[in-house]
């Protein structure tokens, strides 16, 4: 069946399937004689990887007891960083040509010189960001480190990269990065769709090549106008985060009648929000002032915090009645930024509650009760 020809839930399993089925994924793109490169988060170069015929597949760890990957991190580090060491100390990452890991918080400077003695058959790639990136000598220097990934893929690989194969690439990323911002804003007019379906529909695009995800998109996208307005009311929210994607959090969040209607989620829309820019410059200067005009996220260095002020706007125009935030935890950069977004909130009179998260969370009793008192707080 061709993805025009699905209905609306036949779109949505095929997103849960993926989502929750990585590895088979994987195993299809292998199978089809493809490479498959690892891209850890956030910001990954993935064009570049994408432009070399190869299927950049995401690596955000999983919800797994960690034993292995104790051996390289101390306990007070993010499980995000653990679980991915985790998953490839098992193997599970086995068939992919390399792991492309970018330096944007210290636990993933930390995750790149561990995956090296860990997982010593998937070679690591290091990117390296600056910390200043929009200035000019700061995109030069990320144009730098996206020629010495490229360098690395080839030497990893075997498979030359030709700088005028990029815009290719560009162009199925822009046009990804805009489906997921209209899918996004449509959902949020459509209730009857789980907060879990909401979070296959982002989750899946991390395994898949990205023109097939917006096939995907798109379909549901008409498959939705054809289904019209639900009448159905909830409780509007906006979450905020690196994850949110445990199904036992967004249950709570469903069987509470609480719907996401807009979100600041790094696995989520965070990525979507910024196109490269059309331009006669070189394919890779393009890329690198993307990565500069790139903004509102915890890991890129913003003195004035404006990302602050954007997480209350984007929570007005989207009419969310309340700001969740899902706090990994150990995650230094989202800590900073918490006291800030409370405040903004609080003067916006925007309830804001905060719960902390781990891929090791197994009792959500605890979560349940702070979403209940949410709720009545906005209901
Ligand atoms: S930004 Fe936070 S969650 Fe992401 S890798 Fe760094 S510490 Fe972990």
């Amino acid at each position: 069946m061709s993805v025009q020809e699905m209905n609306l839930q036949e779109l949505l399993d095929c997103f849960h399937e993926v989502a929750h089925d990585p590895g088979k994924q994987m195993k299809k793109y292998l199978d089809e004689g493809k490479k498959v490169v690892l891209v850890a988060p956030v910001y990954t170069p993935e064009e570049v990887i994408h432009s070399m015929g190869m299927v950049p597949m995401g690596a955000w760890g999983g919800d797994i007891q960690l034993n292995e990957a104790k051996k390289y991190f101390p306990a007070f580090i993010c499980s995000i960083m653990q679980s991915i060491v985790e998953l490839g100390t098992k193997g599970v990452y086995d068939g992919a040509s390399a792991i492309v890991i970018p330096s944007l918080c210290d636990s993933l400077k930390v995750l790149g010189q561990n995956w090296k003695y860990a997982v010593k058959d998937i070679p690591f790639i290091p990117m390296t960001y600056p910390q200043n990136r929009k200035p000019a000598f700061g995109r030069t220097f990320t144009k730098a480190g996206y020629e010495r990934v490229a360098a690395d893929l080839e030497k990893a690989t075997g498979i030359k990269f030709e700088e005028d194969k990029l815009p290719a690439s560009i162009d199925v990323y822009n046009a990804h990065n805009a489906a997921m911002r209209a899918v996004s804003e449509k959902l949020a007019s459509h209730p009857e769709i789980t907060n879990q379906q909401r979070s296959d529909i982002f989750k899946s695009a991390t395994f898949m090549l990205k023109e097939e995800h917006t096939e995907l998109v798109n379909a549901l996208l008409a498959a939705l106008d054809k289904a019209g307005a639900s009448a159905k009311k909830t409780i509007r929210i906006m979450t905020s985060g690196i994850l949110a994607d445990a199904p036992d959090l967004l249950t709570i969040l469903d069987e509470n009648n609480m719907q996401i209607v807009a979100d600041d989620v790094a696995a989520e829309s965070r990525q979507y929000r910024t196109d490269t820019p059309d331009g006669d410059k070189a394919p890779l200067e393009r890329l690198a002032d993307k990565f500069a005009e790139t903004d509102n996220c915890s890991v890129l260095y913003d003195v004035e915090k404006k990302r602050v002020d954007k997480i209350v706007e984007d929570a007005k125009k989207a009419d969310a009645k309340g700001v969740l935030v899902l706090l990994t935890k150990f995650c230094d950069p989202e800590e900073f930024d918490y006291p800030l977004i409370k405040r903004a909130c609080s003067a916006a009179d925007l309830p804001c509650v905060l719960i902390e998260i781990d891929r090791q969370m197994v009792n959500y009793e605890q979560a349940r009760t702070a979403i209940e008192t949410f709720k009545d707080l906005l209901a």
